[in-house]
């Protein structure tokens, strides 16, 4: 469905396991003072004094996390970063360091892996983080990729998802269920490709979420805009399974109740009308879409001065006491039991 523009293609296998890594990772340079050795030794050696260390990790199959038919390699690579950074952003932390690790069949061509590569280094570049090592396999199959992300903070700084307080405020940043819209506009167009490949997609109407789903974007400036604000939240949770998963994540580690209103989830216009255009709620895609990378947090009641005037956090709820249980609040005020689906469920729904 994508046009492979770049037509040489290179075998792996004339450059041997160590020629290719030594190609891929050639334009790595290290950017921060906690890098004493990136790549090249049998370990990487990092040193961050008195700073408290997150770790954290992702593994993306082909076919199950992502689709070559729509997906671009440059994209992945970006995304594959993505994925990790947010949760090294979730913890309220600072990232550093990724390692990447890759299993691929002989179906990929060096210039293939150059894609993925470049994603990686726009990603590192981007967000100020140092490729400090990985391993490189091969595959019988599809791509494998797993991404490693390390990140630094103050002890004090550190935001677990298990603070929250009654009376605390609900607060998402960003908007909610674009990404999984997109990917509906990428697969109906390829079942169209299937059936046509001539035709060429018009797909500017879905700019903004075919963007979200294929290139989403960790929130790193949140981090930075919490700390300029004066704000610690009381917990924080980034949102890759949908808000509804994630707030129950957060009620229940922090063992609290929540009150979630409906008509204060933010959605983008694009999301709006293309819910219309595939008759799906839009709120349902909102709790349960997934792939959003926003961040999901509760705040001190007073600490909302502070926040009220910002476009990037919007106020969604409020955290009440565990035996009031967790609710949405519809348009019409009825509360009904927020249950988590889950994107993986969604398609069983209807
Ligand atoms: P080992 O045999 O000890 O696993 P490798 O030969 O696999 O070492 O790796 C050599 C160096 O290259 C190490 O620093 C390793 O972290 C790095 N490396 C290997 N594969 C990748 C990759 N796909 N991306 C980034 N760095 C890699
Ligand atoms: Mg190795």
């Amino acid at each position: 469905m994508i046009e492979d523009k770049n037509q040489q293609r290179t075998s792996l296998e004339n450059l041997g396991e160590f020629g290719l890594i030594d190609h891929l990772t050639k334009n790595f340079d290290i950017k921060h003072k906690s890098t004493v050795k990136g790549i090249g030794d049998d370990a990487a050696v990092l040193d961050f004094k008195s700073k408290k260390i997150v770790v954290t990790t992702d593994l993306l199959i082909e076919n199950v996390h992502f689709d070559l038919s729509y997906m671009p390699l440059k994209h992945l690579g970006y995304k594959a970063i993505m994925v990790n950074l947010s949760d090294v952003f979730a913890m309220n932390a600072n990232a550093t360091q990724v390692t990447v690790s890759i299993a691929v069949s002989n179906r990929f061509s060096l210039e293939a892996l150059e894609d993925l590569y470049a994603g990686i280094e726009t990603a590192a570049k981007i967000y100020n983080i140092d490729v400090v090592g990985g391993d490189t396999t091969s595959s019988t199959t599809g791509l494998i990729i797993s991404v490693t992300a390390i990140g630094e903070l103050n002890e004090e700084d550190i935001v677990y998802r298990n603070g929250a307080k009654p009376n605390d405020l609900l607060v998402v940043t960003g908007d909610l269920g674009a990404a999984y819209m997109g990917l509906q506009v990428l697969e109906r167009e390829k079942e169209v490709f299937k059936v046509n490949p001539q035709n060429q997609p018009d797909l500017d109407l879905y700019s903004y979420i075919i963007e979200r789903q294929l290139k989403p974007e960790a929130r790193q400036d949140i981090v930075k805009l919490l700390k300029d604000l004066d704000v610690k939240p009381t917990s924080m949770i980034d949102i890759s399974d949908g808000l509804s998963s994630e707030i129950i994540h957060i009620c229940k580690q922090s063992k609290v109740g929540c009150d979630l209103y409906e008509n204060k989830i933010p959605l983008d216009p694009q999301v709006i009308s293309t819910c219309e255009e595939f008759k799906i709620d839009s709120t349902t895609i909102a709790l349960n879409g997934g792939e959003d990378y926003e961040l999901l947090m509760t705040i001190s009641q007073e600490d909302f001065p502070k926040i009220k005037a910002n476009p990037n956090l919007t106020v969604i709820g409020f955290i009440t006491e565990e035996s009031r249980g967790m609710h949405l609040v519809t348009r019409g005020e009825s509360r009904i039991p927020l249950i988590a689906k889950g994107w993986n469920s969604l398609s069983d729904q209807e």
